[in-house]
């Protein structure tokens, strides 16, 4: 990266530090990082990248940044039933950016990896002519050939997820001017749920043993539980009564059902949706109370009629929903 802060300056001063508790990192000196997983384990790997104006607001602040770029994957490695203990970061910044926007990006990722216990092991950092692109690669560890897939659920398990549906949808629209008249506590709540994603990662890795298929909702539950059903080749039936909303979601989707069909479609939940067997759910019920953290059976799997592995969501009187079109209507 040319510019006023050299490459090499700007990761020896902003990085390197990240790189600490790391030996493979060679604390950011060397052209490459070493690491081996744990006797026994075996790495999960996931890349995401986040572009300004599309997954964040130019305007957000470096450490917000930083923590939403990290935390995407780690989401997907707690819903795999894995550890994280290393990242790599590609960043790509315009010329017009400010050292105190990296010092504060920085700031956000040292704080997040003592929180996560994880560790910057490498990266690239470069000019870019376009919007600032944050990309990370995870690696999180797993016990040798236990790895949660998306596929392994079977006909006649529940289907479970983690905490709260539908917050960040709901945030979303509020930041887009939404929902005047809601009150500020419950609007601060959905905004935040946003723009901060919370992934399970400590609660992910306790679900080795108890979910036979699981991933991360960050499409929208109805989406995402639409790839699990088609990895695991069967179909899956949610009775939307029983999809766990925040107090402050409750509020408007009390109002109107259009809010509730935003709430189930919507994304950024960062929660996991999985399945498991009925004999699960007392460990699972315990699990939930250890860690604070709602986990709510939603729904069940079934075969597939047809090959066609269809997700359906049902009313209080057992009417599916729909949503393919925009918003929902009964059938
Ligand atoms: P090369 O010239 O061989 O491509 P670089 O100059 O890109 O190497 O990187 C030098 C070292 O700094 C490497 O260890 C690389 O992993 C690390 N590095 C570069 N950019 C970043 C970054 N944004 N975050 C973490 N490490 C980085
Ligand atoms: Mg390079």
């Amino acid at each position: 990266m040319k510019g006023r802060l050299g490459e090499f300056e700007l990761i020896a001063r902003y990085f390197a530090p990240l790189s600490q508790g790391f030996p493979g990192a060679c604390g950011l000196e060397d052209d490459v990082a070493a690491l081996a997983p744990s006797p026994g384990k075996e790495f999960v790997v996931k890349t995401d990248a986040i572009l300004a104006g599309i997954h964040f607001l130019p305007s957000d602040p470096g450490g917000l940044v930083a923590k939403k770029a990290l935390r995407v994957n780690l989401s997907d490695l707690a819903a795999k039933g894995a550890t994280p203990k290393a990242y790599l970061l590609d960043l790509l910044l315009p010329e017009s950016i400010k050292e105190g926007w990296i010092e504060a990006f920085a700031r956000g990722l040292g704080e997040d990896q003592e929180f996560y216990r994880v560790h910057l092991i490498g990266g690239d950092t470069d000019r870019t002519p376009g919007p600032v692109t944050i990309a990370v690669t995870a690696f999180g560890e797993v016990p040798k050939g236990l790895t949660i897939r998306r596929k392994g659920a079977k006909a006649g398990e529940s289907l479970y997820v983690t905490g709260t549906i539908g917050d960040a949808a709901l945030g979303l629209r509020v930041l887009k001017g939404a929902f005047i008249g809601l009150d500020e506590s419950a609007a601060s709540f959905l905004v935040e749920r946003y723009r901060v994603p919370q992934p399970r990662v400590f609660l992910g890795p306790r679900l080795l043993g108890l979910a036979s298929a699981s991933l991360d909702v960050s499409d929208g539950l109805v989406a995402d539980l639409q790839h699990l059903c088609k990895a695991s080749r069967l179909s899956a039936v949610v009775e939307a009564a029983r999809v766990p909303f925040s107090p402050a979601a409750r509020s408007l989707i009390g109002q109107s059902e259009e809010e509730r069909a935003l709430a189930l479609s919507g994304g950024d939940d960062y929660e996991i949706l999985f399945t498991a067997p009925k004999e699960a759910a007392g460990r699972l019920a315990r699990l939930a109370e250890e860690f604070d953290t709602p986990i709510t059976a939603i729904g069940a799997m079934a075969s597939s009629l047809g090959g066609k592995h269809s997700v359906t969501v049902r009313d209080e009187k057992g009417r599916p929903l729909d949503f393919a079109r925009k918003g929902w209507t009964h059938f």
